[in-house]
């Protein structure tokens, strides 16, 4: 590699382990707040997770809650939870529980209660952030890395999927309690952490790369490697559950300093398009662009792909991320998407929209002409090869 400048970013405190949730009232009481606000999402309520939390908080502080409808964050959602918190008496500790959505608006109201106006003001870096509440993310899918981003995603009016960004969007500790994700479906398991995969691939091999992003990358990807697969047949595997913990985690630190890449530029063109979940479609945009970036990129490939498997080439990447996606049992997720049709050509449009410049402009291969509608067919297709996958699937084990 030849020399470089880089900067890394700040790092969040990380708590990790069974039970670390009982550390809540020591560190409100270290961020001198007086009292807690618990954001998640009516999903996660359904679990009784949400309820367990309050009870628990209840005994050692007064304990707000806001549930954010379930799907994409929205500005609106970000407004309307920013307004409960500057509405309350006394200094909160925000505490953001549940998957992607939950921590992202977390993140942003912590920001928010202490910044002037509301979200559109804020939106892709416009204005700065005046500060921040306390905040702490609690991860209970393992997937988004958002707990240690300073990036934030979420929907405007007309269903655009934007960004925010800043120091102000890191909490003050992450909280990895694996007992948190037991209950999560085989599904969601599989999606979470294959997204994870995806982030650590697209951060180490993205224009951006360096040392510290390469470190916890290639760590991220032999951890889902190893232990994705038993996490999706073992809810109940503590071990295999915190090893997907710690790997979306460096994920995440390894997105925070280095960007997402060309997966996640179709990704979030399917999200705006057809509203499919975040780790649902970028798994179907790096199956289907994957040989294509690591053509005559091999060397940049290569670390990941022997992070993956031991030995392996780069070529090989392509086929030993299907066959992860296989293992993990993905086209079950897939199911409730099957009667989609998706328009190759609507999608090509929108992944080269302004919103998702940035992450073609880091990938490891930019696109360029006609690249743009290959990638998109390739995606198409292979979201109609896994649906008619799943069709047989289902009618062998009805048979
Ligand atoms: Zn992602």
């Amino acid at each position: 590699m030849p020399l470089n400048h880089f900067h890394t970013g700040r790092q969040t405190p990380i708590i990790a382990g069974p039970g670390s949730l009982e550390q809540l009232p020591e560190l409100r009481h270290r961020l001198g707040a007086s009292r807690y606000m618990v954001i998640s999402d009516q999903g996660l309520a359904a679990t009784g997770l949400v309820d367990a939390l309050v009870d628990n908080l209840t005994a050692d502080a007064e304990v707000d809650t806001f549930l954010a409808p379930t799907g994409e964050p929205s500005v609106a959602t970000a407004d309307a939870a920013a307004a409960e918190v500057r509405a309350l008496p006394g200094r909160p500790l925000v505490i953001g529980l549940g998957g992607g959505t939950a921590l992202d608006i977390a993140k942003l109201v912590a920001a928010l209660a202490e910044s002037q106006g509301d979200m559109e003001n804020y939106l892709l870096a416009r204005t700065p952030w005046s500060g921040r509440v306390p905040a702490v993310m609690v991860p209970t899918t393992s997937g988004t890395g958002s707990e240690v981003t300073r990036t934030s995603i979420l929907t405007d009016a007309e269903g655009r999927k934007l960004w925010a960004w800043g120091d102000e969007l890191l909490p003050d500790a992450v909280l990895l309690d694996p007992v948190l994700t037991r209950g999560l479906p085989a599904p969601l398991t599989a999606t979470t952490g294959l997204d994870a995969f995806v982030h650590a691939l697209e951060a180490t091999t993205g224009q951006g790369r360096h040392t510290f992003i390469e470190a916890p990358a290639l760590q991220a990807i032999r951890q889902v490697g190893e232990t994705l697969p038993m996490a999706v047949t073992n809810p109940h595997d503590l071990v295999a559950r915190q090893r997907m913990q710690e790997a979306a985690c460096l994920a995440g630190q390894a997105i925070d300093n280095g960007g997402t890449g060309i997966a996640h530029n179709i990704g979030h063109a399917l999200g705006s398009c057809y509203h499919l979940p975040h780790g649902v479609a970028v798994t179907l945009a790096l199956e289907a662009s994957l040989a294509w970036s690591v053509a005559d990129n091999e060397a940049c490939f290569a670390p990941a792909a022997h992070a993956l498997k031991a030995g392996s080439k780069a070529q090989e990447l392509p086929r030993l991320f299907r066959e992860l996606a296989d293992q993990t049992h993905f086209n079950q997720a897939l199911a409730p998407f099957t009667t989609q049709t998706l328009d190759a050509e609507a999608l090509a449009l929108t992944m080269q929209k302004d919103e998702n410049a940035p992450m073609a402009h880091n990938a490891a291969r930019r696109p360029t002409g006609e690249d743009w509608q290959w990638l998109a067919d390739a995606t198409v297709s292979v979201f109609e090869r896994r649906v008619a996958e799943l069709a047989t699937q289902n009618r062998e084990i009805s048979a």
